[in-house]
This record gives structure tokens, sequence and C-alpha cells, in this order.
């Protein structure tokens, strides 16, 4: 195993200062690395997409684990820091200087599938895990994705029914997959630190149910979260032919959207899909 300098002495000697702008709050301690780079399973000789290695303390530690990383960073200040981890590493590492939020990352595998890993700043990682996570065609090309949000985002992403957390991230993210929350992460693990804890979600994709249109889920929760204190004879009256599909399923439309679980969403969409 290449042996390779401390993370802030490579961040020291480029210069490289967290940068607010870009959502950056490094991570530097390698334990906690390595743990994170072990959440998909094992990944040796398998591809991996990291989105926003900045200094690559992550990618070190999935370089260290065998994986094939390409890694896309908009930080071009990364690039020199990024390249020698890639001299130390040969053939492992390809690094895209660009924003992840314009690729086509199912691109740039082939036909091969991959693992996605990232710690990236908020909006942009929400922005990427619903694109990645919506969309007709399933299973993905990705076979799971391990993610660093904010607790509170990581809270709605595996909510349950009949909780303030549930809606429609929780949804999306449940009714053809499944996540977990796979380790909380402090603040002070971060470089800066931010004002609020963090957590590591993993998400693989299962079986997608038949007969429903992935728009038409997000139809259905967009109305139904979007006056979520609203009973659904209400905050469904918009969506032509929701009412009828209540009755159809035997749902009560004096319930409110919060109440419903995953299943009883993905009928109601089936029925408005057919
Ligand atoms: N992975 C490193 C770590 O854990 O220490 C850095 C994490 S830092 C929170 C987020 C990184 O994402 C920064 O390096 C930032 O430059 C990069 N970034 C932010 N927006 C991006 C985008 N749209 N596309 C690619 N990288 C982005």
């Amino acid at each position: 195993m290449p042996d390779l300098p401390p993370l802030r002495e490579v961040i020291n000697a480029h210069g490289l200062f967290a940068t607010k702008a870009l959502g950056q709050n490094f991570l530097f301690d390698e334990q906690l690395l390595k743990r994170i780079a072990a959440v998909p399973g094992t990944l040796r000789g398998k591809n991996v997409l990291e989105v926003g290695p900045g200094p690559g303390g992550l990618t070190r530690a999935l370089l260290r684990a065998g994986a094939k990383v390409t890694a896309i960073e908009m930080d071009k200040r990364c690039m020199a820091p990024l390249a020698e981890l890639g001299e130390a590493f040969p053939g492992q590492l390809t690094v895209i200087e660009g924003d992840a939020l314009k690729i086509d990352h199912a691109s740039l595998f082939g036909d091969e599938p991959y693992a996605i890993l990232a710690n990236l700043p908020y909006n942009v990682g929400t922005a990427l895990f619903t694109g990645w996570l919506s969309g007709e065609a399933w299973p993905p090309r990705w076979t799971s994705l391990t993610l660093m949000f904010q607790l509170e985002v990581a809270e709605r992403i595996v909510a349950g029914t009949d909780s303030d957390a549930f809606g429609r991230l929780a949804v999306l993210s449940q009714w053809r997959a499944k996540p977990k929350i796979a380790m909380k992460v402090h603040r002070s693990a971060f470089t800066p630190p931010p004002k609020v804890m963090s957590a590591i979600i993993h998400v693989t994709p299962e079986d997608m149910p038949e007969g429903v249109s992935a728009r038409m889920l997000e139809r259905v929760t967009e109305a139904a979260f979007g006056q979520r204190r609203k009973m659904l004879r209400q905050s469904l009256k918009g969506l032509p032919g929701a009412l009828a599909a209540l009755e159809t399923l035997g749902i009560d439309a004096a319930r409110r959207a919060e109440t419903l679980s995953v299943a009883e969403f993905v009928s109601i969409a089936r029925v408005l899909s057919a």
C-alpha cells in the first residue's frame, strides 16, 4: 500500500483552504473515512463514482479498498493533489474536472455497474440524490448510493408513515429502494465543522412495483404533501382521477398525506397510471 502524507499536509502544501461557496467541509480522520468506504461492502475491482473528492480523503480510502474510482470535482485547486493520488495508485483513479450536476454519470462506465459515494454540499447532494432515484428506467446502473447528508435530511429519507419527517423524499427513497442510516457523523469530524450533525445514508435498489409510472407517483406525492395538513379530498382535488382512485382503493379521503403508507401511495399512482 503506498505511503501517503497526512491529509492536513496535503491541504497545506496545495493551499487548499476550505471555500464556503463550494460547500467545503473536509474529513481528515482516516479511520472514519475507511469506515465510510466500507459501507457499500467490498469494493475490490469494482467501479466507483465519487462526487466531490476535494483533497481526496475519501478517495484514498476507496483506492486502498481496491476500487476503480472515477471522481468528479469542480474545484480546480484539487486537481494537483488528486493527480498525486492517482500516481500513487496507478490505473485506479480517473479525475474529471466539472460540475457533477451537468455530467451524465451513467455514460462514464459504459455498460458496467458502479457504486456511488459522495460527501457533498447539502443542495448539490439533494439534487443529485433525487435525480438518481427518479426516472422511469429501473433498476438503475448504480448498485448503491453511500452519501453524507445533514442528519435532518437523512431522517427524512428513512422516515416512516405518521412521522413529521415523512414526506415526498421518504416515498421517493423507499418505493423501489431501501435506504438506511449507516452511521451518524459528528460535526466535529469536519474541517471546518458545519452547524449541524450529519449522517451517512446507504441506499440499494429493489424491484420496482409493476404498473406504476414514476412521474405519476411524483405527481401524487407532490399534491398530497404540498398541503400536508389538509385532508386528501382537499389536497388531491386538483389531480384528475385521484379522488375516484381513493374510492376504488377504499382509502378514506378524510386522511392526511402523512398517514398513508408508501404502498398506499404506490397503489394510488398505479390506478392513475392505468
Ligand atoms: N470528499 C471530500 C471530503 O470528504 O473531505 C470533500 C467534501 S466537501 C463537503 C464537498 C466537495 O464537493 C468539495 O470538494 C467541493 O468542491 C465539491 N463540489 C461542490 N459542488 C460540486 C459539484 N456541483 N460538482 C462536483 N463537485 C462539487
